[in-house]
Formats: C-alpha cells, structure tokens, sequence
C-alpha cells in the first residue's frame, strides 16, 4: 500500500502510530496483519494499543490502523467521503479573459466563491452550494480529497473550500500520490472499502473502484461558446441553482446512503453495511417515480413500510398520491377498468408490489408486464 506525503502521518506508513503491551497482542497484530479487513472481527479489543509504544512499519500495521480509524467512524455513524476537487467541487481556468478586476471579485454574488489563483494567473470559480454541502456533508462522513492536480495547486483550492481547516485536514490526495498519474485508488485511502463513497466527475480514473462512485455532471463554469458546445455559465452570466442544482441533489443522495447503511431496519440486514449494495440497489429503479394504492392500512405509516424503504432503496421517489407527477407507476393490488384505463392515460405502468421485491432480491430491474396486478369489477 503507497500512501501519500502526509506531514501530520495520518496517510504516513512510516509513522510510528500505536504500540502493543505484549508479546500476546504482537501476535494478535500478526494474526490481523494480511486478512480482509471487512471480515476482522469487531470484538477486536484495541484498548491494548498505546501510541507511546512503538511497532515497526510494515502493511500489517498500516492495515490496523485503517480498521481502527474505520471502526472509530462507524462507532460514530460515520462512512467516508472522498471527492474530485476540479469540475466536481470547481472549475479553474488558465484563460487570462475570465481574469478579473479586484472591483469584480468584490460582487456580492461572487462572495467567497471567486477566487483569483496567485501565483499562476488563474481563475477558480466554487461550484454553487459547495460549502453548505461540505458542511452538511461533513456531518455524515470523513472527508477526503483526492485530485490528478498537483499538490500545490490542491492546497490552494482546499484553502477556499475549507479556510478554516475543518474538513479536510490533512486527507488530500495529489498527483504525486498517485501509482499511475492516470489513475485514482481506494488503496490510497486507509479506510474499508465498504464505508468509503467517490463523488467525482469522472468515472475512467476510478478503474477499480466503480461501484463505489457516484459520477456527477461536470461544473463547467468558464468554458467559452463553441460551435459544438453550449453557453457556459460565465456566458450567460447565470450559475447552476443553490437549491436544485448539482451539489444538493448529490447531498441528499449522501444522506439517503448514509440513513440506509445506519438503518437496521433495512430489509437487506447486513448485505447494507457495505455502500456498494447499497448504490448498486440505488441504480435498479433510478428515475421512477412510484404511488401507491390501497397498500397500506391507516394505522401504518407508509414511509416506515417494509415496501416503501424497499423502494428507496431501490432509487425510486415514493409517494402516496398523484400530487407526484408525473408519476411512472402506481403500486397496486388491483385496479378497475376505469383506472387501468387512466393510468394509460397518464402514461404510468400498474404493477404488483411483487416486483419491489424481486427487483430488490435480484438487484435488478425486471419487466413490469410479469408482474401485473389483477383486474377487479
Ligand atoms: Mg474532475
């Protein structure tokens, strides 16, 4: 495992990060030392480890302490958070015509969020809601950044994403880190696999760590008119929306992972204590829109329903009326004549709530037409 440059030796495998009492808890670290993480057992008792005693650098030691920060950030309800600073956080420019005034940079609309890049004469523009959803974000996950840019220039966009240091302390990844300068890794972040998400514009730089990513649109706020492209923001003079646009879709995304991995309640149990199931179950129904009808009895509260949290879980919005349109499908028993009819008319698709569930079971999406509800007079 390579880690990063890292002065405080939190990435560091040649610091000197916890000790051992005995010759009995030696073993026990040699014992650990090679298996798969996510199988170590959690009644591993790390109250024996004392920083004032030293334990010689190797893979063993460097995967200990990946289960002992990763089980610290679970204790607390926290799973990891690894994101792309350029076009996913910012977009910077070189071009000298996007260089502005200081009489510009001082706009209101451009508070803390336009940045000109001394000593290299660029331009950074923050991606719109960036330090809400950090805030936010940060709540939920461990922070990290990891960036083809090099690492001079990291650091100075982490100083206008995080000015007061809060975030991301010293968890940045930077070219120089990097095996393969084509290429990002979870190796190089010392948490479970399990527990870590990506949020990067990107998805070819992430070979091996695909079903951890999320791809988001890329923030494109300086590029010129072209022939072949549209308007950019600084075109316009216009910017993605604070509310709607990227950064708060992904945010709640965030928080629904975050609600399902900590949620017992899930029916996949522990299948859900791992982000992939979890984000690969988000992608089998991603864009339907589902109502449900005649389901659930008054005294229960659909959004606490087995059905319902399946749906989630699944990627589907759920709602119980038609105020959801338009809506792609209504979850139902049975249907009359007439509302077959209408839902035809609304261009949504009946179905059983057997497909929630063999959808879920199986992680993909199956035909709609097996699963049709019965006709009732
Ligand atoms: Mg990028």
């Amino acid at each position: 495992m390579v880690f990063p440059q890292d002065s405080s030796g939190l990435y560091s495998s040649s610091s000197s990060i916890m000790g051992v009492h005995d010759d009995t808890h030696k073993a026990n670290l040699k014992a650990y030392g090679g298996m798969n993480m996510d199988c170590v057992n959690e009644a591993f008792m790390f109250k024996y480890v004392d920083k004032d005693l030293w334990v010689s650098p190797d893979d063993e030691i460097s995967q200990l302490q990946m289960v002992v920060e990763s089980e610290k950030l679970l204790n607390n309800e926290k799973l990891v958070l690894v994101l792309d600073l350029d076009k996913t956080l910012l977009h910077t420019t070189k071009r000298s015509k996007y260089l502005k005034t200081p009489e510009e940079l001082l706009q209101p609309k451009f508070k803390d969020s336009l940045f000109r890049v001394q000593p290299w004469a660029m331009m950074t523009k923050l991606r719109p809601f960036v330090h809400t959803f950090l805030k936010e974000a940060s709540t939920m996950f461990e922070l990290h950044i990891c960036t083809m840019g090099k690492r001079d220039y990291a650091s100075k966009m982490v100083e206008f994403l995080d000015p007061e240091k809060v975030y991301f302390k010293s968890r940045v990844i930077t070219r120089e880190d990097l095996v393969d300068s084509e290429e990002k890794s979870l190796d190089l972040v010392p948490r479970h696999k399990r527990t870590a998400i990506i949020v990067d514009d990107n998805q070819h730089v992430w070979k091996h760590d695909q079903s951890n990513l999320i791809l988001v649109k890329k923030y494109l706020y300086f590029n010129p008119k072209s022939a072949t492209s549209i308007a950019s923001f600084s075109a316009l003079n216009t910017d993605e929306d604070e509310t709607t646009g990227v950064l708060p879709t992904i945010l709640e995304k965030l928080k629904l992972i975050h609600r399902l991995f900590f949620n017992p309640k899930s029916k996949g149990g522990l299948v859900h204590t791992d982000v992939r199931s979890i984000l690969a179950h988000l992608r089998v129904l991603q864009g339907c829109k589902l109502i449900f009808k005649g389901i659930f009895p008054p005294s229960l509260k659909p959004e606490n329903s087995c059905l319902w949290l399946m749906a989630e879980e699944l990627g589907a919005i759920c709602s119980m009326d038609d105020v959801l349109t338009p809506f792609t499908h209504v979850v139902t028993w049975a249907a009359t004549t007439e509302e077959s009819q209408q839902a035809e008319l609304d261009k949504s698709i009946l179905v059983h709530p057997r497909w929630l569930h063999a959808c879920y079971d199986a992680c993909k999406r199956y035909p709609e037409k097996d699963f049709q509800v019965e006709l009732k007079n």
